[in-house]
């Protein structure tokens, strides 16, 4: 399929990638230059990129950003064509998907809400999970690209619902890792060592796959991120917007909100969100350290 692949970062630029492995002819866009992605066409704006692709896919980072590339200067709007389908693997805002699918709707374009699951490592093995939100026969037309970024598709039901669905996971994600973290934070305070801790942790009804996938970097001390915290907070307050919206009260995400956006302050935006875990052992005073390694 001809497909326009906007927005090259952790996430894009691997997607975009195996598109091209399995034999998609893929044009890309990227707001700074310098990435690139080998086999692909480099377009010069997202417009450019759009012009004659059957499926335009977009990952940003958030709901401003689709919107920029969307409806902002040589945005993608400029070249939508009737039975064109606009993919967002970008987490945003359900409230605003809607609005934006509604608006490219006039135009005869489909739009498939498909955020994912699965983090760095998942975008470049091709092992995403995509959360959907569409009609389904323009999700069926989407199938071969899912294919080929991802292990498999969920659909949550119509345009936006994917998005709420993901939120919703996020949402879970960050407090099961502030849990874990808030767990080391103590047991090292007390004197047990993170490595003697984990494999129990691993061995009992508290294991996780946030938590298998997070303690070797906790363990190496490795914060280079692979979900940046920015974006997690992004995420919590998208999380946060939407229950306000349905009138839903979250107590527990709007603690951890707050300490996510002290961690942006003492400077860890950019990290992985597993560098909360510094923020508690600077109020606590101790460092989450084995001796084993
Ligand atoms: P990232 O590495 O920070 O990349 C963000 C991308 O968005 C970059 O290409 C950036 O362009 C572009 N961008 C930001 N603002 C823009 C704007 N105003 N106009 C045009 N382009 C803009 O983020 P990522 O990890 O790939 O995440 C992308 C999306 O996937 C986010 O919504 C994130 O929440 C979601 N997600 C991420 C993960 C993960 O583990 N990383 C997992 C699931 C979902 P520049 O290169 O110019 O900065």
């Amino acid at each position: 399929m001809r497909v326009a692949f906007v927005g090259l970062g952790i996430m894009g630029r691997p997607m975009a990638a195996n598109l091209i492995k399995a034999g998609h002819e893929v044009s890309v866009w990227n707001r700074s230059p310098g990435k690139e992605v080998e086999g692909a066409r480099l377009a010069s704006t997202p417009a450019e990129a759009a012009q004659g692709a059957e499926v335009v896919w977009i990952c940003v980072s958030d709901t401003a950003a689709v919107e920029q590339v969307l409806f902002g200067p040589n945005g993608i709007e400029q070249s939508l064509a009737d039975g064109m389908i606009i993919a967002d693997s970008s987490t945003i805002s359900p409230a605003a998907t809607r609005r934006f699918a509604e608006r490219v709707g006039k135009k005869g374009v489909q739009y498939v809400d498909s955020p994912v699951t699965g983090s760095k490592v998942g975008a470049e093995a091709g092992t995403l999970l995509f959360i959907v939100g569409g009609e389904e026969q323009a999700i069926e037309k989407l199938k071969p690209l899912y294919a080929a970024m991802g292990k498999k598709i969920f659909r949550m039901g119509e345009t936006g619902k994917g998005q709420s669905a993901k939120v919703a996971m996020n949402l879970q994600i960050a407090m099961i890792y502030e849990g874990f973290a808030e767990g080391l934070t103590l047991a090292a305070k007390l004197g047990v060592d993170p490595g003697t801790l984990i494999p129990l942790i691993h061995a009992s009804m508290v294991k996780s796959g946030v938590v298998e996938y997070k303690s070797p970097f906790v363990l190496q001390r490795d914060f280079t991120a692979n979900f940046p915290l920015r974006l997690m907070r992004k995420d919590i307050g998208l999380a946060l917007e939407a229950a306000k919206e349905a009138r839903v009260k979250l107590p527990g995400i709007e603690t951890v909100e707050e300490i996510y956006e002290v961690a942006m302050e003492d400077g860890h935006g950019d990290l992985d969100f597993a560098a909360t875990l510094m923020l508690l052992e600077k109020w606590a005073g101790v460092e989450v350290k084995t001796q084993a390694a």
